[in-house]
């Protein structure tokens, strides 16, 4: 334990963690170690509480939103992983969205469409947290969340809060002013335009039609693994390495989108990093492109060996 046993129940009373919880449960690929205490705040003020006390302690403090684009190593997290999912209140204010963090993306594009807003169709797919598609600038489609962003409100190291505007976000493709870390975002406020219901309804089916037949949904996953590099497709540089189909562990470069690795079945994180250094390296040999990964690679490796051994 990095983390020093301490009474945890008498320090943070109503607030629900878990120590030594595997995060597995959590994770979009079903891989991951266990966090050394997983906290699951349900408001600003239990959030601050975590936050402060990690910060007093020196304790490593991670947050997870909808674990969707990450892969958590097999050695799992030390000290506090906070995961939002509590945190998940939706508004609508006139043209305004205003969610909470750990709300679902595809929730407040669901709440926009019932009430003829326009602005989030491109995100009705993308299983993300709020928080964690502005960490990410979350895209698809044509649309991104920098689009349609107005400002949001991010807790700093010693639990005070501040509100962040887009020219702060320094939005670019895949990715936020969040990345620089040390904040949290803690809800945000997106800002739409009045549509055509049926319009939106129309669009949100086809774009989540097209991800039915393109992706391989029906498998975990997270998404994409790797960023487009500019002028090229990344699924179709993986499928002319010969790579789509090839099996490491129980991760598979999927035989649907070759730009995505799924767990076919008792994968290991180390499965997954295996095939992305493999990818990697066999694109940057036949094309002379170099890939670098979208998802969010995290948490304590453990060698492939160790794992097995374990197993
Ligand atoms: C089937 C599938 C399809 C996908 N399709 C798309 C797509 O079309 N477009 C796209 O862009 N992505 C796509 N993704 C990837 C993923 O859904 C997005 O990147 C999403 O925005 C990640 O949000 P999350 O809440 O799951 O973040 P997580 O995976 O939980 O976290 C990602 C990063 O954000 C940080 N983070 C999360 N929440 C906060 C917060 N509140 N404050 C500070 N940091 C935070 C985490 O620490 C981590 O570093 C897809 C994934 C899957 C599995």
């Amino acid at each position: 334990m990095t983390v020093e046993t301490r009474d945890f129940k008498t320090i943070f009373e109503k607030i629900d963690f878990y120590e030594n919880h595997p995060l597995s449960e959590y994770t979009y690929t079903k891989v991951g170690g266990n966090a050394e205490v997983l906290f699951l705040p349900k408001c600003i003020e239990e959030l601050r509480i975590i936050r402060k006390y990690a910060t007093e302690h020196e304790i490593p403090m991670t947050v997870l939103g909808n674990a969707s684009n990450l892969i958590i190593r097999d050695g799992g997290i030390k000290g506090f992983v906070v995961l939002l999912e509590k945190m998940n209140d939706i508004t609508v204010n006139d043209k305004k969205v205003t969610a909470f963090a750990g709300a679902k993306l595809i929730e407040a594009s669901e709440i926009a469409r019932e009430v003829s807003l326009s602005g989030l169709e491109f995100a009705s797919g993308i299983p993300g947290s709020i928080g964690g598609a502005i960490y990410m600038n979350a895209g698809a489609y044509g649309g991104e969340i920098a689009d349609v962003f107005e400002d949001c409100q991010v807790m700093l190291k010693d639990g005070r809060l501040e509100v962040w505007t887009k020219e702060m976000m320094h939005f670019g493709y895949r990715s936020s002013a969040l990345q620089a870390g040390g904040v949290i975002c803690v809800s945000a406020t997106l800002a739409l335009t009045y549509g055509d219901i049926i319009e939106i309804s129309q669009k949100m089916e086809e774009l989540d039609e097209k991800r039915r037949l393109r992706q391989p949904l029906e498998y975990p996953s997270c998404g994409s693994v790797f960023k487009r590099p500019e002028g090229y497709f990344t699924g179709k540089l993986i499928q002319d390495t010969g790579l789509q189909g090839r099996i490491i562990g129980g991760a598979q470069v999927s035989t649907k989108h070759a730009g995505f690795i799924v767990n076919i079945g008792g994968a290991s994180a180390c499965d997954y990093e295996q095939l992305i250094a493999l990818i990697i390296a066999e694109v940057q040999a036949k094309f002379g492109v170099t890939l670098q990964p979208e998802v969010r690679i995290i948490g304590e490796k453990i060698s492939c060996d160790e794992l097995q051994a374990d197993s």
